[in-house]
């Protein structure tokens, strides 16, 4: 297990939509260099989770830091800060005008007003490490799914995040698309990139992840390492579902 100082530090974290309570008492801390594997059942508020921790959504009550710094609800510094947070969705939401070097430079250059031929040299080797370099110059549709999701992480870390959020990136993909989309997160991983992942690939979390974190009816029922969870789930809520998913 790698230790590093916190760097997302969830407190106390409460949700509403409307009357429903999406998110219940979420205390969270992902040390720098930690891959934590979120996981549980459909509705768990397990996307609500990551939207909230680079502020898609608004937060009740509670508290989020990111390398120290409390979210803002909102202003200017909500857009610095959400730099500091990569997110890759389950649809890669790249922009179908721009070509697959256009969407990845489209931050750096008006978020980062990087120049452009350093953006696009940042972009490029990005590319090359998600393994599609040689479609730097092709438009979204003309690539695989699991092609288009690469493209997203290379999008996500052009921007130099702190953090990377993965919510569910591999559950929109054909089966054989899966393990290319893995094998880069794994790749990151390995490299030391913090990460939340909210996925139910088990080989995934066994390989990569420091720690599971259940998620049931908005709380965290229970959280151990991935080989304590997968073989030995303390809770029957996480039995249940681990029984379901085999
Ligand atoms: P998960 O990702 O674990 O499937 P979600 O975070 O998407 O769960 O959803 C958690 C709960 O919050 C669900 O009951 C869902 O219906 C509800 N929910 C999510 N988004 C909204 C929204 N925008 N408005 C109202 N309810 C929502
Ligand atoms: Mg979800």
């Amino acid at each position: 297990v790698r230790r590093g100082d916190p760097l997302v530090q969830i407190s106390n974290v409460q949700k509403h939509y409307g009357d429903f309570q999406a998110l219940k008492d979420i205390d969270l801390t992902v040390n720098r260099g930690e891959v934590v594997v979120v996981i549980g059942p459909s509705g768990s508020g397990k996307s609500t989770l990551c939207r909230t921790i680079n502020r898609l959504e608004t937060i009740t009550s509670g508290t989020i830091s990111i390398d120290g710094k409390e979210l803002p609800k909102e202003g200017k510094s909500l857009a610095e800060l959400r730099a500091d947070v990569g997110m890759v969705f389950q649809s890669f939401n790249l922009f179908s005008h721009l070509t697959i070097l256009e969407n990845v430079t489209l931050g750096p250059i008006k978020v980062k007003k990087m120049k452009k031929a350093e953006a696009e040299a940042v972009a490029k080797q990005l590319l090359d490490r998600v393994g599609v370099g040689h479609q730097a110059s092709k438009l979204p549709a003309q690539l695989s799914g699991g092609q288009q999701q690469r493209v997203a992480i290379a999008r996500a870390l052009a921007m130099q995040p702190k953090v990377m959020l993965f919510d569910e990136p591999t559950s929109a993909l054909d089966p054989e698309m899966i393990n290319e989309v893995l094998d880069v997160m794994v790749g990151l991983a390995q490299d030391g990139m913090t990460m939340i992942v909210v996925t139910h690939e088990m080989g995934f979390a066994r390989k990569a992840a420091d720690r599971v974190v259940f998620m049931a009816d908005g709380q965290i029922v229970e959280e151990s390492t991935p080989e304590e969870f997968f073989t030995n789930p303390q809770s029957s809520r996480a039995k249940d579902f681990l029984s379901k998913l085999l």
